[in-house]
């Protein structure tokens, strides 16, 4: 075994494997992958190994996509048959609501490349005969999914890997990780020491033991999972003869089952509801091609459904029932990426669709390592998502929700309850007593509504029980004034002698003065965006950030990542050691001069203006913006003094009928004013002219800032897309991801939408292709199957001379 590595891969089950590969590939060859025993030894030997490309996040989907893609040149480089079988596949819905699901699947499928159909249930028989048609409303037919052999796949990526150069150790355990003085990492194992640079952490079922070796505690747990296999059945038979191909895959999502063919019989795999955890807290090492014991009980109202909806079962033995365990993160997505503050050491774990995700996985993390850059848009599965909230026991909860969920319909409007409340700020009881309805932003419980009291959210793809109420909320705003809490922003503070050359650099926008605020694109190397925030100059010496609050630990990781190494900047997030509420509306000024004895006339406080002030007895910080567009106020305050601060601006608001307004009023204000957000329409596939962002770019500072270079080709090409806002005809509203038509075409996708209640009207934004951006017609909007009519509404709806905002 060699003694020094570029990179050590821990784990050859699939994905370790994939990420081998990739890392060989891609030209690192200074690789080696290590295996505490032979490969496929944890959850990969016993997968089920069937492939697809649906996922709920569609930037998943396409490395979903990538991943069935190369099997066929891993195969071909390696010699070795990976036994892929690309069957196709009908996606069954027994219910409306759930075929409206599909069709919104469908519709993403069209920018994605990924070829879909809706079906009738009749077709759907036709195409997979042990179907009962008459249990199911329709169904949509996928031509990319199919089985492997797993087995056969892992050894074929590292066969692949090693032709091109990799190396792989088996028997070989990594007991311990070391960090070395000088940054490299010593990664002590039973046959001796390596020196790596960078160490990935594929330990799949083990993958919390190796994150303990260097102090992380991942929110990763591993679940049972069973399927059954049948004996040969006639009916399999029969259509192997007639049609000379085998019966396609089929996923019953109201049965939660997925089906097979599997020899002459069939396979059948569920996502049962009474599941169960397997080993809670640590992974014994001695634990490996062992299956775990069947529990048929556990299984038995999903088969029910199954032998229902698919008779032939009724008439067949069980041959076998495999029962094993593999992991998930909270949402079930994988957790991949650099880790914040381990430089050099790396994730790719909780994939719970190895065969799916395990090649997406690979090329995400290799591009990264070797360009710095993941390549694609992964903050689906960036491990960044998740911060010190995300505990053991929170994952607990939220694995088993998701597993028991894994096939449930989730509609726009339903808010998740595992693990919750987790983090609230001091005015939850008092925010809860109002009505209100809450949602969660990393880990932080936030107001989404307030209900009068009876009233709950009725879950649905259309408008629903809080549309009136929304209304109201967002009348207050515009026709007086409202409040809301806005803790959830993400707030950082950044001090030192370097701050302000810092700022400069890793900021593409041009500083604020002293007291005054701008908004702050933050660009990659390539020129696309990796932030959007609103800086403040507070004194010149201390400024102030705030920005999309999922993203904080990404964010976090990318300042950190680029902060001077002489100690001449520091920063720090914040998190809820600041606590934040928010007040619009026409007459916010005057509820805000009646609390505070500091000048806010639109003189001596305009538009932008920062300054530290007392509301009543409580010190704050107040910017004058809002992200509802209107006249407005941020206020930052200590969560000591939050209630206070809310008191006080309640009882001053008193006499203008000040109104509580929570997130969904808030995206209601916003999309009138065609205002953006993070991970929404700003990502980091999109450059800042694409994403209309260029005005706050200072093409021109001094400043050699991060995507200089790129930005100003990218303003001199004009890149490829175009976001626009969207006014669309129809009676239901987009929730994100749905198919942009031009004159018959699919040419653009939907970042987000919803109704914009003061102007009366349906609103999506969402990125088109540049050349077709500005045509005022011909464009179409696809809800819930439907081709509904929208039109470029390239001014904002409200207040589009900025007389609200700055006057
Ligand atoms: C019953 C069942 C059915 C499934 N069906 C499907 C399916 O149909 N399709 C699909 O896509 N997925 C399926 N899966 C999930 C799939 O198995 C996983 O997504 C996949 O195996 C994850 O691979 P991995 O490489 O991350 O982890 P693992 O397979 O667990 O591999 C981790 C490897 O790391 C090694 N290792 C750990 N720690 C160390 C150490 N310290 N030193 C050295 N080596 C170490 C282990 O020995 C192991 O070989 C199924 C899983 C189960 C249980």
């Amino acid at each position: 075994m060699k003694s020094h590595a570029k990179v050590v891969v821990i784990g050859g089950g699939v994905v370790g494997c994939s990420v081998l590969f990739h890392l060989a590939r891609h030209g690192w060859t200074d690789v080696v992958l290590l295996e505490r025993d032979e490969l496929t030894s944890g959850s990969t030997w016993h997968a089920a190994g069937g492939m697809h490309t649906i996922n709920g996040d569609p930037n998943v989907a396409k490395l979903q996509k990538y991943t069935i893609s190369l099997y066929k040149e891993i195969e071909e480089l390696s010699g070795q048959a990976t036994g892929v079988h690309l069957t196709g596949g009908v996606l069954l819905a027994a219910t409306e609501a759930r075929l409206d699901w599909l069709r919104g699947v469908v519709s993403k499928g069209r920018y994605l490349g990924i070829d879909l159909e809706v079906i009738s249930a009749k077709e759907a028989a036709e195409l997979m005969p042990l179907i009962d048609p008459s249990q199911f409303v329709g169904a949509v037919r996928n031509k990319e999914d199919g089985h492997l052999d797993p087995s056969g796949v892992t050894h074929a990526y590292a066969k692949a890997a090693r032709k091109l150069g990799a190396e792989v150790e088996r028997f070989t355990k990594v007991e311990d990780i070391v960090r070395r003085p000088d940054g490299l990492w010593r990664v002590i194992t039973n046959k001796g020491d390596i020196i790596a640079e960078h160490v990935v952490n594929a330990g799949g079922l083990w993958a919390r033991e190796v994150g303990r070796m260097v102090g992380l505690e991942l929110p990763v747990l591993a679940m049972e999972h069973m399927y059954l296999i049948t004996e040969d059945m006639p009916e399999v038979a029969d259509w192997n003869k007639k049609t000379g191909t085998e019966i396609i895959h089929a996923v019953d999502f109201d049965g939660e089952l997925y089906l097979r063919q599997e020899r002459g019989g069939m396979l059948m795999g569920t996502y049962e509801k009474a599941n169960k955890v397997w080993s809670e807290f640590s992974t014994p090492w001695n634990f490996g091609h062992e299956l775990l014991e069947p529990d048929i009980d556990r299984i038995a109202p999903s088969l029910e459904v199954g032998f229902r909806h698919f008779p032939a079962f009724q008439k067949t033995g069980i041959k076998q029932i495999i029962n094993g365990p593999f992991t998930f993160a909270p949402d079930g997505n994988p957790l991949v990426g650099p880790v914040r503050g381990l430089p050099g050491f790396w994730v790719a774990c909780g994939v719970m669709a190895g065969f799916s995700q395990g090649g997406g996985v690979g090329l995400a993390l290799s591009n990264w390592m070797i360009e710095d850059d993941p390549g694609a848009d992964i903050w689906a599965m960036d491990v960044a998502r998740y911060g010190d909230w995300a505990t053991m026991a929170y994952t607990n909860a939220k694995v088993r929700e998701n597993y028991s969920r894994r096939f449930s319909i989730r509609f726009p409007n339903e808010e998740l309850p595992a693990g919750r409340p987790l983090k609230t700020t001091p005015l939850y009881d008092t925010l809860a007593a109002k009505g209100a309805q809450w949602g969660v932003s990393y880990g932080l419980e936030v107001p989404l509504w307030y209900a009068p009291d009876g009233v709950k959210d009725e879950f649905s793809w259309r408008r629903s029980t809080d549309f009136d109420h929304v209304a109201k909320e967002v009348a207050s705003v515009r026709n007086g004034v409202g409040l809301s809490e806005i803790s959830n922003f993400a707030k950082y503070k950044v001090t030192g002698e370097g701050a302000a050359a810092w700022l400069d650099r890793i900021l593409a926008c041009k500083l604020p003065k002293r007291g005054r605020m701008t908004l702050a694109p933050m660009l990659k190397e390539d020129g696309k965006l990796i932030g959007d925030f609103t800086l403040a100059n507070i004194d010149d010496a201390e400024w102030f950030i705030a920005g999309s609050g999922i993203a904080e630990q990404y964010h976090m990781r990318w300042f950190e990542a680029h902060l001077p190494k002489d100690g001449s900047v520091r920063i720090e997030a914040l998190g809820q050691k600041l606590t934040g509420l928010a007040i619009a509306g026409p007459k916010a000024r005057a509820v805000l001069a009646k609390v505070t004895r500091a000048d806010v006339s639109s003189a001596a406080f305009p538009f932008m203006a920062v300054a530290r002030m007392d509301i009543g007895m409580a010190p704050c910080l107040v910017g004058r913006v809002s992200y509802t567009g209107d006249l407005g106020y941020e206020i930052w305050v200590a969560p000591e003094y939050q209630r206070a601060a809310y008191q006080t601006l309640l009882a001053a608001g008193e006499e203008f009928s000040i109104g509580l307004f929570g997130s969904r009023a808030l995206n209601a204000l916003r999309l009138e004013k065609n205002y953006g957000s993070w991970a929404r329409e700003y990502r980091p596939i999109y450059g800042a002219v694409e994403a209309g962002l260029d005005r706050f770019v200072a093409y021109g500072k001094d400043a050699d800032f991060i995507g200089k270079q790129a930005a100003l080709a990218e303003r001199k090409q004009g890149g490829k897309l175009r976001l626009r806002a969207f006014l669309v005809e129809a009676d239901a509203d987009v929730i994100g991801d749905e198919a942009i038509w031009h004159d018959g075409v699919v040419r653009g996708w939907v970042t987000s939408g919803g109704f914009a209640h003061n102007s009366k009207t349906s609103v999506a934004m969402g990125y088109v292709l540049k050349e077709i951006a500005d045509r005022p017609d011909g464009f179409e909007i696809e809800i819930l199957g439907k081709r509904h009519k929208a039109r470029v509404q390239a001014a904002p709806l409200f207040d589009a001379n900025f007389e609200r905002m700055r006057g």
